[in-house]
């Protein structure tokens, strides 16, 4: 496996709080890695040694196999593109000035298809409009393309659709799995919208208290996450009698809920149901969440 970013033993001190503490991680190439945490896990201090905005105090990690103290670094950082926290975008400014700014700080040619960039993102509109009158999700789009101007093939994103409208949610997401598919950019983000980072992330990182608790793919979260079929009868005593009968695993919930971990043929269990005097008032489907995964990797106390 291929990665582009690699940690070891990695630890950050402040006084006697530890913000990372041992850290190992790996970032495949052509992912989308999700970093889950809560508040305090350590997400932003990771990301902020990542891009080199601050130092460990001890561990170390490799860009594109190059260890971060080896002075060839800053040129491996140019494959790197970062929106965190507040990128530097100067509000009077409209967006492509925003841009050619960014290509001179980055020394780049004053030819390059900055507009294209606006139209990847989706700002090819805005016109002279400076970026004081732009919405949330137009500087957050606006923020990721100035992180791309250096034609990056690894983004890294600090909660890129904090404070987003749906609507805007979906947008970032979508220019997301654009830039991750189209353009072959891996992608390590962070974000408190489990439900959100669910719908993008190929890996995760889950942090607690500054450590690692479990790296592992999408793939392997969803198959630990077993699908199940949550149905409300008026009667569980039958409904436990007829899925016996059926050779369906399920468990009961509570006197009238129960849960079948299988694909029950649906007009054949109403049916025995009816026959056996049981009725059927709900049956939807439902999955563990990213979150109550989460939560079960790091138990549900400390909050905050
Ligand atoms: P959030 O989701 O709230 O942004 P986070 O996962 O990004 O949280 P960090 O901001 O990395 O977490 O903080 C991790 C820990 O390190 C927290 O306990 C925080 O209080 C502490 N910390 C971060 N920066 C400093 C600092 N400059 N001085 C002292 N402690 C700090």
């Amino acid at each position: 496996m291929e990665l582009v970013c690699e940690a070891h033993g990695l630890s950050k001190q402040y006084g006697h709080t530890y913000a990372l503490q041992n850290l190992t991680m790996q970032v495949p190439k052509g992912s989308i890695y999700g970093l889950v945490g809560r508040n305090g896990a350590g997400k932003t201090t990771l990301i902020r040694i990542l891009c080199g905005l601050q130092s460990p105090t001890a561990g170390s990690y490799t860009l594109y196999g190059t260890p971060f103290r080896d002075p060839a670094i800053q040129q491996v950082r140019r494959r790197m593109g970062a929106v965190v926290e507040s990128p530097a975008i100067y509000q009077d400014l409209s967006a492509l000035n925003n841009l050619k700014l960014q290509a001179q700080v980055l020394g780049l040619p004053s030819n390059r298809d900055l507009p294209h960039l606006l139209e990847l993102v989706g700002l090819e509109n805005p016109g002279k409009k400076t970026v004081r009158h732009f919405s949330l999700g137009m500087r957050q789009r606006l923020g990721i393309a100035m992180a791309l101007v250096g034609s990056p093939d690894f983004l890294v994103l600090d909660e890129p659709v904090n404070g987003l409208d749906p609507q805007g949610i979906v947008e970032i997401r979508e220019l997301l799995l654009r830039l991750n598919r189209e353009h072959q950019i891996t992608i390590l983000l962070s974000s408190h919208i489990l439900d959100e980072l669910a719908r993008l992330a190929t890996h995760y990182g889950f942090l607690d208290r500054g450590r690692m608790v479990q790296e592992v793919s999408a793939g392997e979260v969803e198959a630990a996450c077993r699908k199940c079929t949550h149905v409300e009868v008026s009667d569980v005593a039958i409904l436990a009698r007829v899925l016996d009968g059926m050779g369906l695993d399920y468990t009961i919930d509570s006197s009238h809920t129960a849960n079948i971990y299988a694909h029950p043929h649906v007009t054949e269990l109403v049916q025995a149901l009816a026959e056996a005097g049981c009725q059927v008032s709900a049956m939807h489907q439902q999955d563990e969440s990213l979150e109550s995964y989460y939560m079960s990797l790091v138990g549900g106390e400390g909050h905050g």
